[in-house]
């Protein structure tokens, strides 16, 4: 099977057989996101995933864990996705979970009916870029919906009984927007209630200042490594979760931590505390992003 290149999964699902139902992002305009821009969004053609589906089928028989790429395979018809599930299933006998990234546009536009026939034909969970809970800074890097319909959407597959594994970028409202950055995200990830809460850390590195000057338009300063930790103790001090994992593990992160809300949560800030007052050890510059 040869993948069309560049091929991105979220670091959770290293261990997954990938198969590519879509190329690129149906979305493909958010100001900080370079993932796909070197390629057209398109659905794959049946017969050429049912090959590749073939060839690892008899490759990798006793496959547990599928996901499916690119940036928001969810963004195919429902009959074709469900035609692609069932082809999975039927050649994947020991498949326990499959996995995609959602966009908010996708969500909205299939019913919980349809979420529901996704879901029981094995796809489990959905990666989900929240970005940010502020609308005015969603207008701003374009994500194409605001904090409303991210919620909407998300509550929707939640409903469907599928599992939602959210994003937020730290450092996207800059110095100036850090702290209603880090409150309406909090808003919009307690509205949602997901099971799997991720940060990131925005790093634009030779970029940085083409970003500042010219994409954000001129009043943007990137956030340095201590405002970052204050921005995610804003953001983790307002986090009222019924049962979920949180990771700031990513590698784009200065302080990595793990831990299940709600029963952590007094200890994540203590760490962040620690590491604001310099009694934590921090991932050094050049290691983030390795
Ligand atoms: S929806 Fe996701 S993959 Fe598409 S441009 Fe935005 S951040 Fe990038």
């Amino acid at each position: 099977m040869n993948y069309d290149m560049p091929l991105f999964r979220p670091p959770s699902e290293a261990d997954s057989l990938i198969f590519q139902i879509t190329l690129g992002c149906s979305h493909n305009k958010c100001l900080f996101c370079y993932m796909y821009k070197t390629k057209k969004f398109r659905v794959r053609e049946f017969e050429d995933i049912k090959a590749d589906v073939r060839e690892m089928a008899k490759a990798y028989p006793k496959t547990t864990r599928i996901f499916l790429a690119d940036g928001d395979a969810l963004a195919a018809d429902t009959e074709f996705l469900i035609k692609v599930l069932d082809l999975i299933n039927d050649k994947f006998p020991y498949l326990e979970r499959m996995s995609v990234y959602a966009g908010p546009s996708n969500l909205l536009a299939k019913s919980v009916d349809e979420l529901r026939e996704f879901k029981k034909r094995k796809l489990d969970i959905l990666y989900l870029g929240i970005e940010t809970g502020n609308d005015e800074l969603l207008k701003k890097i374009k994500k194409g919906a605001t904090s409303a319909e991210i919620i909407e959407g998300s509550k929707k597959a939640i409903d469907a009984g599928l599992r939602m594994s959210t994003i937020i970028l730290l450092g996207l409202g800059g110095v100036e927007g850090s702290f209603s950055h880090a409150k309406d995200s909090a808003k919009v990830v307690n509205a949602i209630d997901p099971q799997f809460l991720a940060c990131l850390t925005l790093m634009l590195g030779q970029f940085t200042e083409v970003y500042e000057n010219k994409i954000m338009g001129g009043n943007f300063k990137s956030i340095n490594k201590q405002q970052s930790l204050q921005e995610l103790r804003w953001f983790v001090e307002d986090i009222n979760l019924k049962d979920c994992m949180f990771s700031t593990q990513h590698a784009s992160n200065y302080l990595p931590i793990g831990g299940h809300f709600p029963e952590d949560k007094e200890r994540i800030l203590k760490l962040i505390d620690g590491a604001l007052n310099e009694k934590v050890k921090l991932r050094s510059e050049w290691m983030r992003g390795l």
